[in-house]
């Protein structure tokens, strides 16, 4: 168990993490993140890539490299395809009601959602520059830890890239409640209690098995299939009704054939 912080950045990286008032949280997470640090606590990030995110892999990394404790950061692609722009009382509905018109121009799409080859640009570069500074050394980083621990023979932990599925993950709450993967309203179950884990796992895995794991067919002949582990299965889904199945796999072998290239370049 540790600390994890999700943190976008700071300034334009940070448009879409705001409060209830509307107001990015960027400083006062920042605040909370040297304070983890100065008290010796180790955390990892956890980045929800955006729209407001194109370009910015350097950007991004040269913000966090020298946070003090930091163990770990994850690149999250907000693939928003299946949200519908609506208010709703949370900070979410907050940042809904505050964007409501903020569209990328293909239909209904939030314009935070960022596309697959923008993402992978983002992680190309991120990775760039974690490798030529040297933060390799200190803290880890998603999805190119887990990807060239595929490649390697060893198996990723991050689950969008590992062989460990939707049906497998569960996330536990406050107060003894259960839920499964945390896009769990994809699945028949949305929550239990923690003497219930078995039925839960039991209907998420029946549920998994029979609408998801087609996917994996298509997998079987696909050249970066030793590196990319099919993705997170109710994403494969969400960017086929959303009619990008290609986009979204080309992403992902741009970025697993990122990392072929810097393990081999380790090698040399
Ligand atoms: S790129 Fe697409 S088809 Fe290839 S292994 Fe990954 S998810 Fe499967």
């Amino acid at each position: 168990m540790t600390w994890g912080v999700s943190f976008d950045g700071v300034g334009r990286q940070a448009k879409y993490r705001i409060g209830y008032d509307g107001k990015q949280t960027d400083e006062a997470t920042l605040a909370g993140i040297r304070l983890l640090g100065s008290t010796g606590h180790s955390f990892g990030l956890i980045c929800v890539v955006t729209s407001a995110h194109v370009g910015g892999g350097r950007e991004f990394m040269e913000t966090v490299r020298h946070f003090e404790g930091l163990a770990s950061v994850k690149l999250l692609p907000c693939y928003d395809q299946d949200v519908s722009v609506r208010p709703r009382a949370t900070a979410s509905g907050k940042l809904m009601q505050l964007y409501a018109g903020d569209r990328d121009g293909r239909g209904d799409r939030p314009g935070w959602t960022i596309s697959p080859a923008d993402y992978a640009e983002f992680v190309e570069d991120a990775q760039d520059t974690w490798i030529s500074s040297g933060a390799w050394r200190r803290f880890s980083l998603e999805p190119t830890a887990s990807i060239a621990s595929n490649l390697s023979g060893l198996e990723g932990t991050y689950t969008d890239y590992s062989l460990t599925k939707d049906g497998q993950v569960l996330t536990l709450y406050p107060g003894g409640r259960v839920a499964g993967h945390d896009r769990a309203h994809e699945f028949i179950v949305n929550e239990t209690t923690t003497d219930r884990i078995g039925e839960l796992l039991d209907a998420q895995l029946a549920q998994a098995d029979a609408d998801w794991a087609p996917f994996l067919e298509e997998c079987r002949s696909c050249s970066v299939w030793a590196g990319c582990r099919g993705s997170e299965l109710f994403m494969r889904k969400v960017m086929r009704d959303a009619g990008l199945s290609n986009e979204f796999c080309d992403a992902r072998r741009t970025i697993v054939s990122s990392v072929e290239q810097l393990l081999s370049g380790s090698q040399r």
